[in-house]
């Protein structure tokens, strides 16, 4: 009841005063989402046409990097054409902000301010305008609808900063989000967090999957079995296949893994568990070295955001790795498909040997270890990494010896591995728990700026 109550009232009369138009969005992707990946495709290239005719003519980095170039607007008809134009990094919207990188034609106060902390805690302003909004959520609601969820129902929120503005608490409420900030995590806050679910009763609950997992680790641990959401909507940070088993298990109910970054929504699994690409708001490229990567081969993740005229996102390196993938999905909708992240290229460990050590290569060797409750990769040196533990009185050196021999494994001779035994591993100015840091991979991933 509440549902349409809110699908039909309450939600249309938020939108009008924010000046969204996010369900008559929401109704579009509905139906484009069934569409052939041709249609898709025409339609998503008719945008990107317009997108960068604006760009050209309103905003002066874009100009200016077209005219250096020799580039007219009319010489990007399609997403390979993107090629011709220089990828957007971090730096240069840190350069450009805001004067530069904004469009002209729209008035500054019709933006909305955001900051993105990163993984590496670097703040990167930028502004979203109301069309980039509405699509945002547009593609954010059609994902959770995947996940079987209904604007309107009840749902719980995990993350780690607060929401505690009026405004915030006020659409919280309206939208029937239970939130709940789990910045810190231990066995207090878990068990709040637990006993906040089966209060609610959520339809959904959606948090970082590090988060969700460790909330999976406390119900098994603590012997708990009653809490049965329909479904888990994870996001932000990576999914490793052992998350997956264990939150699937403990809360009974499948887990939908989304992506996307500075506010730009990128994929979400189906019911199926392909990873669709919300190809009608984003054109999404997977690069090495300047050229589109081969079929199933990993690459940077170049995003292209369709809707944000008020600051054009064009080939934006979001600073992950991952791979397109050329399958057909079973649920049959016409949205291209790629594999889940890899992981972000300061993930990922480079030793001297050329050998790559991603964080599930890590991930696998503690997954089993009842005898480490906490770990951390750090490289930066390219010859060295150190390996944080935090460890129980179950650990033994029999236990470091294998951590020692199985990194080898992977790492190849040449890397040195210096094992440290730590009380706690700090959380990040970003908030994210994350397995490797690695300065090393960020080098040797990231493109030649093209400035
Ligand atoms: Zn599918």
């Amino acid at each position: 009841m509440y549902s349409k109550i809110y699908r039909s009232v309450i939600f249309p009369l938020a939108e009008f005063s924010q000046g969204t138009h996010i369900l008559k969005t929401l109704e579009l992707l509905e139906d484009s989402q069934w569409r052939t990946p041709d249609e898709i495709r025409a339609f998503q290239e008719s945008r990107l046409r317009e997108l960068i005719q604006h760009s050209y003519t309103n905003v002066p980095y874009y100009r200016s990097t077209f005219d250096r170039l020799g580039l007219k607007p009319a010489d990007i008809n399609s997403v390979e054409d993107l090629q011709k134009l220089p990828v957007l990094t971090k730096d240069i919207i840190r350069r450009e902000f805001p004067d530069n990188i904004t469009a002209q034609d729209t008035p500054r106060k019709r933006l909305t301010l955001c900051h993105s902390g990163g993984s590496t805690g670097e703040p990167l302003p930028y502004y979203q305008d109301r069309q980039a909004i509405s699509w945002r959520f547009a593609c954010l609601f059609r994902f959770w609808r995947w996940a079987g969820y209904e604007l309107g129902k009840r749902w719980i929120r995990l993350d780690l900063i607060a929401h505690d503005t009026p405004a915030q608490k006020m659409m919280d409420a309206l939208g029937r989000c239970k939130f709940f900030r789990l910045s810190r995590m231990n066995q207090d806050t878990l068990r709040l967090g637990v006993e906040k679910i089966r209060k609610y009763k959520p339809q959904l609950i959606r948090g970082y999957a590090s988060q969700v997992f460790l909330l999976a680790k406390y119900l098994k641990d603590n012997h708990i079995t009653d809490i049965e959401p329909a479904s888990i909507i994870t996001t932000g940070d990576m999914l490793f296949p052992h998350y997956r088993q264990l939150i699937e298990e403990q809360f009974h109910c499948a887990v939908f893994d989304n992506y996307g970054g500075n506010s730009i929504v990128i994929s979400s699994q189906c019911e199926w568990g392909t990873h669709h690409i919300a190809a009608e708001n984003i054109v999404l490229e997977f690069v090495k070295d300047d050229r589109p990567v081969k079929p199933a081969e990993a690459g940077t993740v170049l995003v292209t955001d369709l809707s944000n005229y008020g600051m054009p996102f064009i080939r934006f390196r979001i600073g992950d790795l991952a791979r397109p993938s050329q399958e057909k999905c079973k649920c049959g909708r016409g949205l291209p498909v790629m594999s889940s992240v890899v992981g972000r290229d300061t993930d990922i460990v480079v030793t001297p040997d050329g050998n790559y050590l991603v964080a599930y290569f890590f991930g696998h060797i503690f997954e089993s270890m009842m005898s480490v409750d906490q770990f951390q990769v750090v490289q930066e040196a390219e010859d060295e990494i150190e390996v944080k533990i935090v460890k129980n009185n179950k650990f033994s050196n029999q236990d470091a010896r294998y951590i020692e021999d199985a990194i080898r494994q992977g790492a190849g001779e040449r890397l040195k591995i210096r094992l440290n035994f730590v009380k706690d591993i700090p959380v990040p100015r970003s908030g994210k728990i994350r397995l490797v840091i690695s300065e090393i991979g960020k080098r040797h991933f990231a493109p030649a700026e093209q400035d």
